[in-house]
């Protein structure tokens, strides 16, 4: 059994904010095997505006665990590095986030976890490091490139912040 291959995507825009990301990908190596990170990159918040900038990166790796699973101990892993939920802005400032971003071609659709991820395909942040790790992806809902996805998009204000 080598597991479903997984992407993730990571984001900090508070405290030491590349610190922060590479704490989460350490954290990450219990659940990911063969594990793989593109660059880090400097974004510009795209939804709530008045915040600092994020960095943002993409992790791969190969999961044994169920779907479900992973998403709890993504919630544990951000719990444990002080997400403060009590004090929570929708899409704002915050000390880590983990998404999953594809669980290989799973379609899910439960309460508590949407994959592909509903916003992958408008986030220049998210598309930039997930086809700098896999340029073929492709979509498993729509069979299409995301890169296509991506030729779509205008300028976030994404920028390569650690090679
Ligand atoms: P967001 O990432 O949308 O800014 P949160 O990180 O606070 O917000 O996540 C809120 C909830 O989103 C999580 O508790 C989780 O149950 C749910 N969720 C649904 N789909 C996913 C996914 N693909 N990856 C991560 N969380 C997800
Ligand atoms: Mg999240």
């Amino acid at each position: 059994m080598s597991g479903e291959s997984v992407f993730l995507s990571l984001g900090s825009n508070l405290g030491q904010r590349e610190e922060n990301l590479l704490m989460a990908v350490k954290a990450l190596r219990d659940c990911l095997r063969e594990l793989r990170c593109s660059s880090v990159y400097e974004t510009r918040p795209l939804y709530v505006r008045k915040q600092p900038n994020f960095l943002n990166m993409v992790v791969a790796g190969l999961c044994l665990l169920q779907p479900a699973e992973l998403l709890r101990q993504i919630l544990s892993i951000e719990l444990r590095m002080g997400r403060d939920r009590n004090h929570y802005i929708p899409k704002g400032p915050r000390i880590i986030d983990i998404d999953i971003l594809l669980f290989g071609e799973q379609i899910i659709k439960q309460e508590k976890l949407t994959v592909p991820h509903p916003h992958l395909k408008e986030r220049q942040f998210v598309l930039v490091p997930l086809l700098e790790l896999e340029p073929e992806l492709k979509d498993p809902e729509s069979g299409r490139p995301f890169s296509e996805s991506l030729q779509k998009l205008g300028d976030q204000g994404v920028y390569i912040f650690r090679a």
